[in-house]
């Protein structure tokens, strides 16, 4: 079990790794194990920092979340915290399903307890005494390794009623998603697990004040999460140490697409998209590589020196996202990949606001009659994907119609696709 979790880490037994440390090594199914690398170190530094000082901790230490936005965890924690009316909830989003992103499925199979320690730690600051995992449904290693490792801290008095006897209460339940994309926004989320549609809500009120079940919630991604454990056990100014001003810590990359060692890397905020693919094997020849996912962007083999951090990525024009690095030689034309893209989008638009439902479905049709022309675009279809995109862009509900353009828009924009 150990080596398998370890597959899909190319950097295995490096001593540099910080989040990816134990996986490939520690037993998953071990809560001993866990304990005898390092595990619950990080919850004994909470129980002694009290709520307050784990979200100082968190802040000082310039956490920013993972999914893919990149908002400030400690001011999410702090804002939750504050809500006067509980119950409080903790929410992790383990519904990955942005293409190309498979880090937390990496690390809830190889590292499972540390997602359940870090909750118990993200619980203790926010008040929550419950928390949801909801779980990707295609990730069946994930719910079971998952399912064992809450099982085991409950029965080890590491969940449920007074934790390390320091009267703190917690405990996770698992719901595992059923394969739709937008469920794993964050209100599309809650709608899930409160039985109804998976239909984003209009925000704000921000899932802090209102969450799930209208009560303030603190929703954070997997790898978010797991980043608090060595913020408390290195301390906020070491771990702020590694990265750029605003970047800060460690971040995992999901290297796919054309290259000889794809998987998940560890890399400190501000490494080059090029030092990445160095790791990597860059494609030869190297023809694009998609940044962030479908909803991220493209950018060109000669842009590799562009830093990965988000506001390095934002000021080159392009997104981090949740850290997909999907790259493509010669082999795929890059009309199909982009019909590919649209395809996508369509078939996940929950369908709810008109900008998105119909402008997928426009934004399709035009990539297929250009694709019957092989490639070559009518100027007519580049001005409609582009005032359907832009309207897409700005009156969509969320961040699925926000971004479905995205892709596209910046294939044309700065790989020259379509160009005759
Ligand atoms: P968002 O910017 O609306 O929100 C980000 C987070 O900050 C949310 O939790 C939100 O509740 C919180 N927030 C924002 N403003 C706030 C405020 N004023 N007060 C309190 N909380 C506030 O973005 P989003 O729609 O949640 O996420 C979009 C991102 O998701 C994109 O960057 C995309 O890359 C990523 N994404 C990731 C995956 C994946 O599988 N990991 C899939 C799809 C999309
Ligand atoms: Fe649904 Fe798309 Fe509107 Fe989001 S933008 S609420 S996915 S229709």
């Amino acid at each position: 079990e150990h080596a398998e979790a370890g597959q899909a880490v190319p950097q295995l037994g490096s001593p540099d790794l910080v989040l990816l440390r134990r996986i490939g090594t520690v037993d998953p199914a071990s809560l001993d194990d866990y304990r005898a690398h390092g595990g619950y170190a990080a919850l004994r530094r909470a129980f002694a920092l009290g709520p307050a000082g784990v979200i100082r901790e968190v802040t000082d230490a310039g956490l920013v979340g993972r999914g893919g936005a990149a908002f400030p965890t400690g001011r999410k924690w702090q804002a939750t915290a504050a809500q006067p009316d509980g119950p409080h909830y903790l929410v992790c989003n383990a519904d990955e399903s942005e293409p190309g992103t498979f880090k937390d499925r990496v690390v809830m199979e190889g590292d499972p307890y540390a997602l359940v320690e870090s909750m118990t730690i993200a619980a203790y600051a926010t008040g929550a005494h419950h928390g949801y995992l909801y779980l990707r449904g295609e990730y069946p290693t994930a719910l079971a390794r998952m399912s064992h490792a809450i099982e085991q801290a409950r029965a080890r008095g590491l969940l449920g009623d007074d934790i390390l006897g320091q009267g703190f209460s917690f405990d996770i339940e698992i719901r595992r998603g059923a394969g739709a994309y937008i469920c794993g926004e964050e209100t599309a989320l809650f709608q899930s697990i409160e039985g109804y549609r998976g239909e984003p809500r209009s925000k704000p009120p921000f899932p802090v004040e209102k969450g799930l079940f209208g009560k303030p919630t603190a929703a954070n991604n997997v790898e978010t999460l797991v980043n608090v454990l060595p913020i408390l056990t290195l301390g906020a100014p070491a771990y702020a140490a590694v990265g750029t001003g605003r970047s800060t810590g460690p971040k995992l990359f999901c290297v796919s697409g054309a290259v000889e060692r794809p998987g998940v890397y560890e890399l400190p905020f501000g490494a080059t998209l090029g030092d990445l693919l160095a790791l990597a094997g860059t494609p030869n020849p190297l023809r694009a590589i998609l940044l962030g996912g479908a909803a991220g962007g493209f950018v060109r083999p000669d842009e590799l020196d562009i830093p990965l951090t988000f506001e390095g990525t934002r000021e080159a024009g392009t997104t981090l996202g949740s850290g997909v690095v999907m790259t493509f030689d010669d082999t795929l034309p890059l009309p199909r990949i982009l019909l590919r893209i649209a395809q996508f989008f369509r078939e996940e638009s929950c369908g709810q606001c008109v900008p998105c439902r119909v402008g997928t479905v426009r934004q399709q049709e035009a990539l297929e009659r250009i694709a019957a022309r092989e490639g070559i675009a009518a100027d007519d279809d580049i001005a409609l994907l582009r005032e359907v995109g832009r309207t897409m862009r700005d009156a969509s509900i969320c961040g699925l119609g926000q971004t479905a353009w995205n892709a596209i828009e910046s294939a044309i924009d700065r790989l020259g696709a379509y160009a005759s």
